[in-house]
């Protein structure tokens, strides 16, 4: 059974963890938030040059939304960094019209498009992570900064594609931490946690009935 943890803080700090997560961007460069974080915890050079070595080919470096790829962790305390990508949120129907076969899609379409490549991105994260033979991972709270995901929504789908991945697909991962840099995407994950908790231990058609479950917040 895997223990899932919500806790306020900084990803870089949590040295009882095997693999901690990065929010990162799809051309896996250092950026801001927490991807720059991670990085400088690390060391700038040799995280860029491991992900160049790794993974540059004849178009550069690049990893598609919903997808991650893996490091050694360097001079943090942890086995290895995931850098995982999340989506951007289709905020105005204009944003990113630049990319053709998304400007064919409607703003509600890709906002679930959105949502299916942030669960890719916590499920495929934990999916390498058992695969590399860690037992624990740390999450921050992906798209939700920079990428501007709504933290509600993102707490909802974060909540529901760890907690199916780990009983479904990765149970041999013992320990989730989910590392929130505030107060607020902490209150909303446990929330959500609880929520999805019970819908995955008790399926029921009837929302109501799951909600009103007497389970702390
Ligand atoms: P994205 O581009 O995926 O939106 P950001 O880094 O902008 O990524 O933000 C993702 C989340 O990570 C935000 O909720 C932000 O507050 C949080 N965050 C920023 N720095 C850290 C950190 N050092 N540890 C944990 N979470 C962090």
């Amino acid at each position: 059974m895997t223990k899932l943890e919500i806790v306020q803080g900084d990803i870089t700090q949590q040295p009882d963890i095997d693999a901690i997560v990065n929010a990162a961007n799809d051309l896996l460069e250092p950026g801001g938030g927490v991807c720059g974080a991670i990085y400088r915890a690390a060391g700038v050079d040799q995280l860029d040059r491991a992900i160049k070595y790794l993974y540059e080919d004849d178009d550069g470096v690049s990893c598609l939304t919903g997808q991650c790829v893996h490091t050694p962790a360097f001079d943090l305390p942890n086995r290895f960094v995931i850098h995982a990508v999340g989506p951007i949120w289709p905020a105005t129907p204009t944003a990113y019209d630049r990319l053709d076969d998304v400007r064919q899609l409607g703003m509600q379409q890709r906002r679930e498009t959105a949502q299916r490549q942030l669960a890719s991105a916590y499920s495929q994260s934990l999916i390498l992570a058992d695969v590399l033979g860690c037992k624990s991972v740390a999450f921050p709270a992906i798209s939700t900064g920079i990428y501007g995901y709504p933290p509600e929504q993102a707490a909802e789908v974060a909540a529901e594609a760890v907690t199916k991945t780990v009983i479904e697909t990765t149970p041999g991962i013992e320990l989730v931490r989910f590392v929130c840099f505030d107060q607020n995407t902490e209150e909303l994950l446990r929330s959500a946690l609880v929520v999805s908790a019970v819908e995955v231990l008790f399926p029921s058609d009837n929302t109501d009935e799951q909600l009103t479950l007497p389970f702390p917040t």
